[in-house]
């Protein structure tokens, strides 16, 4: 009984793809918003960016081999700094990337594990942005985020509810980005013009953590 209860606690290969396939079904039926929302300050590009990624990433996953999350997780990063260009790409290559590195061998990743890959792959972004929260970027969803998975683990909810902690965390924090003015990327060339709106970036981070909430550790997958 106990392994079984443990099964359904942990992520594996299978479960990592269809969040993956959910994070791009989110993003190509957003992918207007997410340009429009990078318009007013940036190039526009961050929806079709995102959408050219994350199609990309789903052909990957469908022919690749990889048989263990951190061999999947390089999969998606390698494709996602291929394909997405901008500067999105190299952040969120390196998100899979360190997300991937800090699975290491495990064939799958429990809770505790979660919150630690989940953690590597947004310090993988503060170093490689040299950002912090209040910059006006992806961050602003990611790190809230790692922090209401790692508090509601910490306190023994399931994983499935530590998940939805951190898409709620990760949707607040994209909200907040509506007041800030942007300090990173193209959007700090406008200076106050970037209030108003929230980040292009935040609002494609808190769909990709709001996917893995309606994926992951559900029981009815
Ligand atoms: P580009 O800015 O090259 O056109 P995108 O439009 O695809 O790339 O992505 C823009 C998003 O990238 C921004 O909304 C922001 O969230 C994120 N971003 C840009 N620069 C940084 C940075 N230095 N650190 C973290 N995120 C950043
Ligand atoms: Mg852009």
């Amino acid at each position: 009984m106990e392994g079984v209860i443990s099964m359904a606690e942990t992520v594996d290969v299978r479960a990592l793809k269809e969040w993956l396939r959910e994070s791009a079904r989110r993003i190509a039926t957003d992918e207007d918003v997410l340009s429009e929302l990078d318009s007013s300050s940036g190039d526009a590009d961050h929806g079709f960016n995102m959408s050219r990624g994350f199609a990309a990433v789903v052909d990957v996953i469908s022919v690749g081999s990889a048989a263990r999350p951190g061999d999947l997780l390089k999969d998606a990063g390698l494709t996602l700094v291929d394909t997405i260009g901008g500067s999105s790409g190299a952040l969120y290559g390196t998100l899979f990337l360190r997300m991937a590195r800090a699975s290491g061998d495990a064939d799958v990743l429990d809770a505790p594990a979660l919150v630690d890959v989940l953690r590597a792959g947004a310090q993988g972004v503060a170093e490689r942005g040299k950002v912090a929260t209040g910059d006006k970027t992806m961050y602003d969803a990611l790190a809230p985020a790692v922090e209401a998975l790692d508090a509601a683990v910490a306190h023994g909810r399931s994983m499935s509810e530590a998940l939805h902690a951190a898409a709620e965390a990760a949707e607040a924090g994209r909200d907040a980005t509506v007041a800030m003015v942007a300090r990173r990327g193209r959007s700090s060339y406008v200076g106050e013009r970037s209030v108003g709106h929230a980040d292009a970036g935040a609002t494609s981070m808190a769909m990709l953590i709001r996917a893995a909430a309606t994926t992951l550790g559900s029981t009815t997958r």
